[in-house]
Formats: C-alpha cells, structure tokens, sequence
C-alpha cells in the first residue's frame, strides 16, 4: 500500500510529489492524459511566474514533469473515478478497471475553464482567446478587448484590463449581471468601458490572430482580444460523496489541503481559493504534501 496516491500532474500534483519524496512517502501519481501537465499546456506563454518569465506553457509544463521524473516518482496513466474508505486509508477505483491503495490521497485533479461554444473560438485559442485575464492582460496593454460573461469573474476581468487597455468592451448575453454590483458601478464610471447587455457573441474571427468579434444583432467589433469568463468546472465529480464542496463544487479546504474527509487532501485549482494560477497550485501542492506526511507520522 501505498503512504499516498496523488491525483493529476499539473503544477499542484507534481510540487505534491516533490514534497512527499523528499519527505521519504512512497507515491505514485495517476493522471489521466498521456504525459499530461494540466492546464498549464494550454497557456501559449506566462509571464507571472517566478524565475520562469516568458516561457510557453507547454515547456514550463515539461519543466515541472522533468523536475517529477529525476526524483524518480513513478506516474500511472490512468483515470481515478471514486474513492471509498477502507481500513487504513482510501481505495481509489481507475475507470479502466482496477484499484490502487493508498493511506493517504492528495487529490490535484484541478478545473476547467468553461467554453462560449462559439465559431472561431477553439481556432483562435491562445491567439487572441484567452480564459484568464490575469494570465495575458499584460499581452493587450492599449489594445481593444472584449470580454463575455456576466459573474463576478468577467466584471473582476473587466475591471483589471480597463487599466490596461484602451477600450474594454463587456458583452452579457443576459440584461441583469450576477456579479457584484459595486464593481458593475465602477466598471460604468470607466469612459474606456462600454457595457453591452443582452447581446450574444456568434463568432470570433480572425485569420491568423483575433481581428474582430460578430454579434448576433449584425454588429462587428474590431478587438484584439477576447477574454472569455463564464465560470469554471472543478474537477470534482468523483469526490462529491466523500468530501464537502462548496457551492460552486470546489474542495472546501485550507491552505493546509485537509478536507472533510480524513487523511484525503485538495491541492491547486480544484480547492476553495481565492487566486487559480500556477504559482498558487505549486504552494498548495507542497502544502498538502507536508500535510500528508504529518498526518501519517500520527496515525
Ligand atoms: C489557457 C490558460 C492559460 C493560463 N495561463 C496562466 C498563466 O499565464 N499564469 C498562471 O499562473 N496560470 C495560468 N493558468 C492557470 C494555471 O494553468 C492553473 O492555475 C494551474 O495549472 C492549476 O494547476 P493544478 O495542478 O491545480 O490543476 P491542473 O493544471 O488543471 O491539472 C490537473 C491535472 O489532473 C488531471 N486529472 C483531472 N481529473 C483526473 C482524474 N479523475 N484522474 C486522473 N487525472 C485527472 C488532469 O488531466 C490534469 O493534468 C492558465 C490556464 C489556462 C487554461
């Protein structure tokens, strides 16, 4: 049996096991795509990483799972769909068959960026298409940008990139915002923010970068960008029965990664936090690590 079986390596799931080996646990890490390193891969560069700037993501990625791999932690490629308690920890079910047991689980299985579904958007991910203002704001600095969604997340985007950026226009599908009203009545004293309400994006086009957004109404923008913030989806369907989420289905857990569910930790994107980034799911990974380990020397 193994003293912990860490789910996902992404950034929070490979920190995790860095820890753990140094810490003298036996491991294993089970992700679910061949050599996957989580979202970072999708990220085409980040700047906001420490010691690493202007790296692509998907070599910041290798750089981390290289890091793993000379500790010689060994990965599993293989997709955990639910836990159950045993006697001395967790039996984790693979949905190929089989199980693997662990005393202890950190569970890194992160969260997805919900899509607009619209033309032009996959193909122009990464060029000028982006999920994370905080990521690639600093890309579009006295650019003209779009952002859709009508939450806290897009009105927060509007907000940081109307700092940025020459124009910012904010479209929402629905004519009332869900997201707090302070920050709606800020975003309306900005002169470089215009609101556009009820108004459905159909197509971000572009030939070989964002060029334009088209609107249901027959309206074209000409933007450079299109930040996309209409929620994410934790990774958390697996763990709904055995440990408590909150209202948006992320882990409840702490900066220590201990959860409802003793001796199972949450590290990275896939927990309660305030800021989804590399930087945090690292810290978290090493967090739950040590958590890990304290736990085991107790019990
Ligand atoms: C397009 C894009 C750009 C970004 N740009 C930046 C940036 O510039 N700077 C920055 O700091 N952050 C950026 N981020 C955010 C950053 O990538 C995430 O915060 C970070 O990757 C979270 O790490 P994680 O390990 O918690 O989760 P993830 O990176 O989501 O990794 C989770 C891993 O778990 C695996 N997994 C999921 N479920 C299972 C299962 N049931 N069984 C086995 N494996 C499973 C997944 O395949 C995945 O590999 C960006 C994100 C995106 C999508």
């Amino acid at each position: 049996m193994l003293d912990v079986l860490i789910v996902g390596s992404g950034p929070a799931g490979l920190s995790a096991a860095i820890y753990a080996k140094r810490a003298n646990l036996s491991l294993e890490i089970a992700e679910k795509i061949f050599m996957g390193t989580g979202q970072v891969a999708e990220s085409g560069q980040v700047d906001n990483y420490l010691g690493l700037p202007g790296m692509s993501g998907y070599d910041m990625g290798e750089v981390f799972r290289g890091h793993a791999e000379s500790f010689g932690i060994p990965f599993r490629e293989a997709e955990i769909c639910g836990f159950e308690r045993t006697e001395n920890g967790w039996r984790a079910a693979l949905a190929g068959g089989g199980s693997i047991e662990a005393r202890t689980v950190i569970y890194a299985a992160g969260a997805k960026h919900r899509h607009l579904g619209v033309r032009g958007e996959e193909e122009l991910a990464g060029r000028g298409v982006s999920y994370c203002a905080v990521c690639d704001g600093a890309f579009y600095r006295g650019k003209t940008v779009a952002v859709a969604g009508g939450g806290n997340t897009a009105l927060d985007d509007a907000l940081y990139l109307s700092e940025l950026c020459e124009k910012v226009f904010l479209i929402h599908r629905r004519r009332e915002f869900r997201g707090a009203a302070a920050t709606l009545e800020k975003l309306r004293e900005r002169p470089n923010v215009e609101i556009l309400t009820e108004t459905v994006i159909e197509e971000i086009a572009g030939e070989k970068k964002v060029s334009c957004i088209r609107l249901a109404n027959g309206r074209t923008i000409e933007v450079s960008g299109v930040f996309i913030a209409v929620g994410m989806q934790p990774e958390t369907e697996c763990v709904k029965d055995i440990a408590e989420l909150d209202g948006a289905g992320y882990i409840v857990a702490d900066e220590t990664g201990r959860t409802s569910a003793e001796g199972f930790f949450a590290a990275g994107d896939v927990r309660t936090k305030q800021l989804r980034q590399v930087v945090t799911a690292v810290s978290d990974g090493a967090n739950a690590a040590i958590s890990a380990a304290e736990y085991l020397r107790k019990i």
